[in-house]
Order: structure tokens, then sequence, then C-alpha cells
């Protein structure tokens, strides 16, 4: 069997949008599980919206994803003699011709058959012109676009999508299409399938929006005189409105930046996004890197749209529920040394990185982040919600403030109060502090959740958390004894 050779080939218009990233990924992990290569080809031809930031963010958007390519990046534009040439030949091998009509003629056309309620296509008037009426044509310089001349066969044109299975189209429905415009620019249609052969792609895995140029193009291949690679077309990825995902209507959220902004896993975000439009018919839902190369498959891409399950403006989930659980559970479950490096640069750009984490403190780092990512959805909250862990300004949830302090006036006294026994403790070990907030309490005859509750509000501002002790030895006797003490500051 010879290589299958993908390709993602992104118009560099803007970021890296979350549908371009999945096209990319089903690519590659189709090339991973075939031993086959990908390449990355920026269709840059459309000069007036392609960008140079556009083409950055999208190959940090995929180096980020951890989807890596084997050739490329390609520029489409590098290509353009080839386009053009590929042209030419179709016009000598009369595969194609010159069209002379000009748009006032095609209008008028047009919206006869509407008049008469019949659908429009190009009617071959230049198809059959003589050599003759060409050459004047040509000598008095007339404009022209090229028309491919579709074989006027009485048959059916048909591809076997892997996805879709047969999709099929009468040769006399596909009209004469322009494949070179009057200012002798060759259209995107020809130009992707002239690289597509050039670079001797195998398997074009799209999303559906592009399926109204697929038929067009097995017949350029065919003219052309190349292998027509297998397609399969992917779902689109609809909003709860069945309306198609756009940074105009949903914002940021649409772009794998958000998610690396936000937080995100990686493969976390991958995985998710392998989910939006693909499942292996079982509840399976997260794969390692290695699992879904093997589970992956073309023929278990679901056929019908896949929803992006996102309200605007929901105050609980900032962006589909799915993703963010898929998130927890790497978060929780990845080794924590890979978590640390994760969380390092979140931590860098609020100022709590001590470089002493990944030196004489990096036992205390580890175990701290273990201790609390159990709670945490995304690795921003390490260095929002985790604050207490590392520095002394942090803020106090109003909720635990009123219920765990306010309302307990005493606690003015006893936090000191314990704060001083725990200073005098010869060990500060799970055991002795929780002992010592133990006896505290039977002896002031007070329930030890006051305490205990009290404690963890003046230790970490929160109202929840993990086990109060676990975070008293975390945090340390010295951090621990000073948010006792102070906890008067809570009242004013
Ligand atoms: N450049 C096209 C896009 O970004 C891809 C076309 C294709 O996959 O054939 O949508």
């Amino acid at each position: 069997m010879t290589e299958t050779r993908l390709r993602f080939p992104p118009s560099p218009t803007g970021y890296l949008h979350i549908g371009g990233a999945r096209t990319a990924l089903y690519n590659w992990l189709y090339a991973k599980k075939t031993g086959g290569k990908l390449i990355l080809r920026i269709e840059d031809t459309d000069a007036e919206r392609s960008t140079e930031e556009s083409i950055k963010g999208i190959i940090e958007g995929m180096e980020w994803l951890g989807i890596d390519w084997d050739e490329g990046p390609y520029f489409q534009t590098d290509f353009d003699a080839d386009h053009v040439a590929s042209a030419q030949k179709l016009l000598k091998t009369q595969k194609a011709y010159k069209c002379f009509c000009t748009k006032e003629e095609l209008d008028a056309k047009r919206q006869a058959a509407q008049a008469n309620k019949t659908t429009y296509g190009y009617d071959g008037t230049c198809r059959n012109l003589s050599a003759e009426q060409i050459a004047r044509k040509e000598a008095a310089q007339l404009p022209f676009v090229i028309r491919f001349k579709v074989p006027r066969r009485d048959e059916i044109l048909s591809y076997d999508d892997k996805v879709l299975g047969q999709i099929k189209a009468a040769y006399s429905e596909i009209e004469d299409f322009v494949i070179v415009r009057s200012t002798g620019k060759p259209l995107y249609l020809l130009c992707n399938v002239v690289d597509d052969i050039r670079d001797r792609i195998s398997h074009v895995i799209r999303g559906q929006d592009h399926m109204t140029n697929t038929l067009r193009q097995v017949l350029l291949y065919e003219a052309l005189e190349a292998p027509v690679p297998v397609f399969a077309h992917m779902p689109l990825t609809l909003d709860l409105k069945k309306a198609k995902i756009s940074k105009r209507s949903h914002g940021e959220i649409v772009a794998v930046q958000f998610y690396q902004k936000h937080g995100f896993i990686p493969w976390a975000l991958s995985n998710f996004l392998v989910l939006l439009g693909w499942s292996s018919g079982d509840d399976t839902e997260i794969y390692s890197r290695e699992e879904m190369i093997e589970a992956f498959s073309l023929e278990r891409i679901n056929k019908s749209n896949s929803i992006f399950n996102y309200r605007k403006g929901d105050a609980k989930f900032f962006t589909d529920p799915k993703a963010i659980a898929i998130n927890e559970h790497y978060l929780r479950t990845m080794p924590i040394e890979e978590i640390a490096d994760m969380v390092k640069p979140f931590l860098k750009e609020k100022n709590l990185w001590d470089s002493a984490y990944e030196g004489e403190k990096k036992e205390w780092f580890l175990q701290t982040l273990n201790l609390i990512r159990n709670r945490f959805h995304t690795l921003t909250d390490f260095a929002t919600l985790g604050r207490a862990y590392f520095c002394d300004e942090f803020p106090v949830e109003a909720k635990p403030l009123k219920k765990n302090i306010l309302k307990h006036e005493g606690l003015k006294e006893w936090l000191p109060m314990l704060a001083k026994r725990y200073e005098a403790l010869d060990e500060f070990t799970l055991e002795t502090v929780e002992q010592t907030a133990r006896d505290l309490a039977t002896e002031l005859d007070i329930k030890p959740g006051i305490i205990i509750n009290g404690m963890r509000t003046a230790v970490t501002g929160q109202l929840a958390g993990p086990s109060m002790f676990d975070i008293l030895v975390i945090i340390g006797r010295e951090r621990v004894v000073r948010r006792l003490s102070e906890v008067e500051k809570l009242y004013q």
C-alpha cells in the first residue's frame, strides 16, 4: 500500500478556530494511525484577507495542541505558476475553454431563467466556438474567463465519501464552471486540487461546508489525470440554535487561544474536539493520544452535525460543560510533575512564581498542587483560587466571611489562642494540629466545626477545599500562625 498523505490547509484569515483545530486533529490522527504524513499548507491566495498574524496564530495553536506536521508549512502563493500551468494544460487538452461572455449577457440569461422559474446554469455559448471565432475575439482582446468543459455524459458522476457514502450528481446538472478569472487568476477550487496533486494527498478530511466543491474537484482530478483522493467530509459544529459557531456571534470561545489563555490542558481540548464529531461507539470519552490514534477511524465520524453546547452569558460554564469536565479529568489525574510545568506560566503571570519551586521547595510545590487540584477546573485556578497557598495577600470570599467568621464574634479571641498553641507545638503535623484544634473546642465548649470553618476562612479565604488539617500542614506553621493571629482584621 502506498503511503497515506494528509493535509491541513487553513486559510490564514483569522485565529485558529476550534473547528479548524478539529479538522487538523482528524487529519493528524489518521496520518498517525496509518503511519502516513501530515502536510501543513497555508492557503494564502486571498491576499486581502490573509495576514502574517493569522499564520503565526495557526502555527502556535497547532504547536500548543501538539498537532505536529511532517511537511510544510507550504504556502499556496508560492505555487501560483503551477496553478496557471494546470489551467493552460486543461485549455491545451481541450478540457477547458475560453469564455468571452460578458457579465451583462450572463446576467440577462440568469434573469430570464428566474422569470421562467428554471434553474440557471451556464448554457455553453462559448463551449462550441470555432477556432476562427476564438481567434477573432482574441485579436479584439476581449476579456475572457476559462471554464472547465464538463464532459457531457449521460451518466452519473459520483465519489464514495468515507463518512457520507455515495455522493452523486448527473453530469448534466453540473455547469461548465469557471477555473480562471478574467484577471488571469486561477480560482481557489482549481488551486486546491493542483496543490493536493502536487503534495500527493491520498485522503482529504475536511468539513461538510466544502462539499459544494467536491464533485467539480473530482472532475478536475480526472481531467488532470491524477488519482482522486479519498474524501471524508466531517459534520459541522453548530451552536444550540443550530447556527455555525463563529467569532462574530460567540466571541473568543471559538478560538483555540482562548482555551490556552484560560488554562486548558492541550490534550484535554483535543480530546473534547475529537468527540465533537466522532465516537468509538461505546461510552468511552477519555482517550490518551495513543488510545485515540488506535480507536480513530474515518467510518465512525458522525454524519450529523455536532452541537457545541454553550450558552452565552452562562454564569456557571464559560464554555461547553463537557470541555470543562474533560479538562478537570486531566487536571486531576495527570502526573503532578506535568501539571507543575503547565501551572508555572499562570503563577508567573500573577507574580506568584518562586524559582525554588523547581529547587529546594519542589517537593512542597508538588504536594501543594496535588492537594488543591481536586476542586479546580482549569490551570488558571491555581493562580486565583489557589492564591492563599502561594502568597499572603489573598481575597476572602463574602459568603464564608459572613458565615464562618462574622457570625462568631468569639473567633476574634479563639483563633489567636489557637495560633499561640500552634506556635508552641513541638511538631506541626496532621495529628498535632487536629488534636490541638479539637482540644481547644472542647475546653471552650464549642463545636469543633466553628473553629475549623473559621480557620479555613482565615487561612484560605474560602468556603470549601481540601481537608483543613492537610491545608494547615501544607501552608506551614509560620503562615498559619500569622493568619490566625490576625483574624481581627477580617471584622473591620
Ligand atoms: N482553506 C480551506 C479552509 O480553510 C480548506 C479547504 C480544503 O480543506 O480543501 O477552509
